[in-house]
C-alpha cells in the first residue's frame, strides 16, 4: 500500500470552446462538405463522450481544396521569404499564446496526459514554426542551390498519435519553402487541426495557403491520388505507406513517408541503472506507447538483467493511469477502440506464444479505452510481440551478452526508425551508433525531439527526413 496518494489535480476543460459541429477549412473559410462527403463524430477516448460532429470531405471537396491551394501557390511562392517568415512567426506566437486551450483540446480528443500535451507537444509545435520561419528568407543558403524553388501543392496526411505536432512537422517547412498545403488529420483526432485553421485566420494567412480537410482513409486516398498535387507527405502505418507509394509510382509527385518502428532500447551493464530505467519508461509509456519511435524492444545485457527488471517493475508500479486532464497522470487513454483491440490482440498473442506477461496492480476507469502498462519477459526474436509494432504501452524484454549480439538483435527488424544506447562508455556509444541501422540513435536518453534535428527512417520505416535543414529538402526542387 502506498504511503500517500495524490489529490486530483484536474486541468479545467472549460478553457477551450468546442463547437458542436465543424466544417472543412477550404480557401480561408469553414464550409460544409459537399454531397460527395458526409459527417462523422469525434469522441473523447477517456470517456467515449462525443466531442463534436465533423465534416467528412468527399472527392468534390478534395478537388475544391486542391484547387484553392493551387490558386494560392503563385502569389504565396512569389512573396519574399522574409514576408512568408512573418506569417510563420505570427502563427508560432499565436500557438504560444493559445497553448493552454490547444493542450486541453489535444488531450480531450487524443487521450494523452495533459502534462505531455502541455509540456511536450505544444512547446515543440511552436518551436517548429519558429524554426522554419527562420529558414524562409535563407533558402538560397540552405545547401540546395542558389535559387531553390518550391514544389507546388503539398498533400499531407497525418496520424492520430501527435495530431498537432505532426501537423507542425508537415506545414511549417512546406510554407517556409513557398508551397501551399492541403492537410488531412486522422479521423479520430481532427479537432486540433481545425483549431489550427482558426489560428491561420487569426494570423491573416492568405486564403488557400493552408486547407484542412477532415475525413477517413478514403479522404486521404483521394487527396494523395489527386492529379494536381505535386508532393505527398505521409506519416502513418507501413501498410498505408505502401499503398501510397504504389499510387504515386510513375507520377511526377515527390513523396516522403514516415512509417512504423520497433526500436531497440539497449542497456549495457555499466549504464546508470536508475537513469536507464527512467529512459525505458519514457521510451515505451510516453504517449501510451503510441509513438512510432517508441523503445518497444528492451535489450538488456544479461549481467544487469535482474537489477534492471527489479528496478523497472518498481518504477512501473508508481505510474498513474487515468484521467488525461489530471496533471498527475502519467498514462492516459488509448486513442480508439480499434487501437485498444489491436493492443489486446497482440498482447494475447505474446502470452500464447510463451512470453511472461506482467503489469503492476492498477485500477482502470470503467468508461473509455484503457490498457495497463505491460512488460513481457522471456521474449525471443521470433515472437510476434518482438517483431510487430504494437503501438501501445507494451514492452518486450530480450537479453544479450556482447555488443555484437546487441547490434545483431537490434537490427533484426524490418523497421529502422530509432534506437537507444545506455552505457557510460563514450567509445561504445559511438561504435553502436555506427552499426545500428536506425534514423535516430539516442545515447543515455530517449524520445528527445528538437526542430533542428532531422528525423526519419530506413527500411520499412519509410524515407525522407523531417526536421532540421534536411526537412526543407522534401519541399524544394
Ligand atoms: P493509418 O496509416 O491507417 O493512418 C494514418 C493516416 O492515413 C490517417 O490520417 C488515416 O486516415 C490515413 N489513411 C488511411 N488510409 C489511407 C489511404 N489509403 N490513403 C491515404 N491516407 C489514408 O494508421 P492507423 O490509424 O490505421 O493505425 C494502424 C497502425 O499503424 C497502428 O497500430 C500503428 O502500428 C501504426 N501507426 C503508425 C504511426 C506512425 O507514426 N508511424 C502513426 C499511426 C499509426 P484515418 O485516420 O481516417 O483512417
Amino acid at each position: 500500500m502506498s504511503l500517500f496518494s495524490y489529490a486530483p489535480a484536474p486541468e479545467s476543460r472549460s478553457v477551450v470552446d468546442i463547437a458542436p459541429s465543424y466544417g472543412l477549412f477550404i480557401d480561408g473559410s469553414f464550409v460544409p462538405a459537399s454531397s460527395s462527403g458526409g459527417v462523422f463524430k469525434t469522441v473523447n477516448p477517456a470517456s467515449e463522450e462525443v466531442l463534436a460532429e465533423v465534416a467528412a470531405a468527399g472527392v468534390e471537396d478534395v478537388d475544391l481544396a486542391v484547387a484553392a491551394a493551387r490558386r494560392a501557390f503563385e502569389p504565396w511562392s512569389a512573396l519574399p521569404g522574409a514576408e512568408r517568415a512573418k506569417y510563420l512567426f505570427r502563427i508560432a506566437r499565436i500557438i504560444q499564446e493559445r497553448s493552454r486551450e490547444l493542450a486541453v483540446l489535444e488531450s480531450l480528443d487524443n487521450g494523452k496526459p495533459i502534462k505531455e500535451s502541455r509540456d511536450v507537444d505544444l512547446p515543440l509545435v511552436a518551436a517548429h514554426f519558429f524554426y522554419y520561419a527562420g529558414w524562409a528568407d535563407k533558402l538560397p543558403y540552405a545547401g540546395f542551390g542558389a535559387d531553390p524553388r518550391p514544389l507546388g501543392v503539398a498533400a499531407q496526411v497525418i496520424p492520430w498519435n501527435f495530431p498537432l505536432l505532426m501537423l507542425a512537422w508537415k506545414i511549417a517547412p512546406a510554407l517556409a519553402a513557398g508551397n501551399t498545403v492541403v492537410l488531412k488529420p486522422a479521423e479520430t483526432t481532427p479537432l486540433s487541426a481545425l483549431f489550427f485553421a482558426d489560428v491561420c485566420q487569426q494570423a491573416g494567412l492568405p486564403r488557400g495557403v493552408v486547407n484542412i480537410i477532415t475525413g477517413a482513409g478514403e479522404t486521404g486516398r483521394a487527396l494523395v491520388e489527386h492529379p494536381d498535387v505535386n508532393k505527398v507527405a505521409f506519416t502513418g502505418s507501413t501498410e498505408v505507406g505502401r499503398q501510397i507509394a504504389r499510387s504515386v509510382a510513375g507520377t511526377r509527385k515527390r513523396l516522403t513517408l514516415e512509417l512504423g518502428g520497433k526500436a531497440a532500447n539497449i542497456v549495457f551493464d555499466d549504464a546508470p541503472i536508475d537513469q536507464a530505467v527512467e529512459g525505458i519508461v519514457n521510451g515505451i509509456f510516453f504517449n501510451q506507447g503510441h509513438v512510432c519511435c517508441a523503445g518497444s524492444r528492451l535489450l538488456v545485457q544479461e549481467s544487469a538483467y535482474d537489477t534492471v527488471l527489479e528496478s523497472l517493475k518498481r518504477r512501473m508500479a508508481t505510474l498513474r493511469v487515468g484521467d488525461p486532464l489530471d496533471k498527475n497522470t502519467d498514462i492516459g487513454a488509448i486513442n480508439s477502440a480499434a487501437q485498444l483491440s489491436r493492443i489486446r490482440e497482440l498482447s494475447e498473442i505474446g502470452a500464447s506464444e510463451g512470453a511472461d506477461r506482467w503489469s503492476p496492480p492498477c485500477e482502470l476507469p470503467a468508461q473509455g479505452y484503457w490498457f495497463a502498462p505491460t512488460i513481457f519477459t522471456g521474449v525471443t526474436q521470433a515472437h510476434r510481440i518482438a517483431r510487430e509494432e504494437i503501438f501501445g504501452p507494451v514492452l518486450s524484454v530480450l537479453t544479450f551478452r556482447t555488443p555484437d549480439e546487441a547490434v545483431e538483435k537490434a537490427n533484426n527488424t524490418p523497421y529502422g526508425l530509432s534506437a537507444g544506447v545506455w552505457t557510460e562508455k563514450g567509445s561504445l556509444i559511438l561504435a553502436m551508433a555506427d552499426k545500428l541501422r536506425a534514423g535516430v540513435v539516442w545515447a543515455n536518453t530517449f524520445n528527445k525531439f528538437d526542430p533542428t534535428s532531422p528525423f526519419g527512417g530506413y527500411k520499412e520505416s519509410g524515407y525522407g527526413r523531417e526536421g532540421g535543414r534536411h526537412g526543407l529538402e522534401a519541399y524544394l526542387a
